[in-house]
């Protein structure tokens, strides 16, 4: 049996990184981005203007001038204009390039037009560079925008449409075969016999992968037989790039994975961990045209499974698509705690922010590792370390919030 710790170090170093493909940026939300990306030109590209006003040359303004004649419009969309004199302005619309010579915009609030001129109201409007969003004062061209690693969403977007990538390189996303094993699983939509349970645990990992970008994915289920189960995941082996399995990897009669895993080729890593829930978890790639692929096979209870799937697989995936590692989270646990197995306990808890800003952990008691009811009350899980055995309250410990 390996600790926590070890098993998370054996998980990550087998992850290679994923290859790269091409895709539109209308489809790359979500995807991890493979390219930095630069600015192609200064933003803003001209000195732009930020309100609906005038443009006008300070100097003039400080040398007394107080109504400017208006020589034209600048609209947004339009090319630069030019002011003819200090003693003119011309009228500027939000977004417009400011004209050459001119140096401020005075917003059409603090002004008063009339018979073709307008009059500054407010002198504190009008001094030098007010109302304009400066030439290159966002970035520069050249400039990295977007480092490889980032997940796309919608502020990336933002940057990557306007700095002209239609397209852009991100990591290929992995297609997931999702495997629950049991004879007592039944669909969701059947009437259970009293000895039959519905399958919940493929849905929730799919729905789980789903949310944190892995959106690629195909559940089964198969009866607790060798051979079917054999058959399948051969067929799988050849297909897919990640296998997760659930159930059927402890010592039960029935618990027919590892044997089979190791059958076809599997090369196992570990099984085995020093964890409640979890004990079971197994581990192991397998090799297809020269690159590894990782199978994870978790226990079937329902906790056990969920709080795997994001203490290991979930960062495994993240590591092998390359994309920049999240920031561990720690919350101060709420309750006093004594655990004494030699095991590290991953405790599903609610958590909030205290008025003084602290994230904290109320663990919500839950009836063994079947009990996916408590974990419908909870945000994530802390993990009391397995090298001690009495965990106070207000003590800071590792959080895993669960994916939503
Ligand atoms: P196993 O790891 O196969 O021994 O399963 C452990 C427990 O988890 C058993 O009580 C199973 O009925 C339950 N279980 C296994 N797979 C699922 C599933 N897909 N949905 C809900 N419960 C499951
Ligand atoms: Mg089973």
């Amino acid at each position: 049996m390996i600790s926590v710790e070890e098993a998370e170090k054996i998980i990550l170093d087998s992850m290679g990184t994923m290859g790269k493909t091409e895709v539109e940026l209308a489809q790359a939300s979500g995807h991890v981005l493979r390219e930095d990306l630069q600015a192609d030109r200064d933003l803003p590209p001209f000195n732009r203007s930020t309100f609906d006003g005038i443009a006008i040359a300070s100097k003039a303004f400080r040398e007394g001038t107080r109504t400017f004649a208006i020589q034209g419009t600048a609209l947004a969309g339009s090319p630069r204009l030019s002011l003819d004199s200090r003693e003119q302005c011309v009228e500027i619309m939000t977004g417009a390039p400011l004209p050459d010579e001119a140096d401020c915009v005075v917003k059409i609030e603090d002004l008063k037009i009339e018979n073709g001129k307008a009059t500054v109201l407010d002198p504190d409007q009008a001094e030098s560079g007010h109302g304009i969003h400066e030439l290159g004062s966002d970035c520069s061209k050249g400039e990295t925008l977007l480092k490889a690693g980032v997940t796309i969403s919608p502020k990336e977007i933002a940057v990557a449409a306007s700095i002209g990538k239609a397209t852009v390189q991100v990591s290929t996303m992995p297609r997931i075969a999702i495997i629950a094993t049991g004879d007592e699983l039944v669909p969701v939509d059947s009437v259970p016999e009293p000895h039959q349970i519905r399958r919940s645990n493929d849905l929730t990992l799919a729905t789980a992968l789903n949310a944190a970008g892995y959106t690629s994915t195909t559940r089964l289920h198969l009866d607790d037989d060798p051979s079917e189960i054999e058959a399948t995941v051969s067929k799988l082996l050849e297909s897919e790039d990640v296998l997760i399995l659930a159930g059927g990897i402890s010592k039960g009669k029935r618990d027919y994975l590892p044997e089979t895993l190791l059958n076809q080729g599997v090369d196992r890593k570990f099984q085995w961990v020093s964890q409640r829930p979890g004990k079971p978890l197994w581990f192991g790639t397998f090799q297809r045209e020269h690159h590894d692929f990782p199978v994870f096979a978790l226990p079937g209870n329902p906790v056990s499974c969920f709080t795997c799937l994001h203490r290991y697989v979930l960062p495994a995936l993240d590591k092998w698509l390359a994309r920049t590692p999240k920031a561990q989270t720690y919350a101060q646990l709420q309750e006093e705690t004594a655990f004494h197995p030699p095991l590290s306990l991953f405790l599903p808890a609610f958590a909030n922010f205290s008025s003084d800003g602290a994230y904290q952990a109320t663990p919500v008691p839950f009836n063994t590792s079947g009990d996916f009811i408590s974990v419908s009350k909870t945000d994530g899980f802390i993990e009391l370390p397995k090298e001690r055995t009495h965990f106070s309250k207000g003590q800071t410990f590792k959080f895993y919030p669960w994916v939503s």
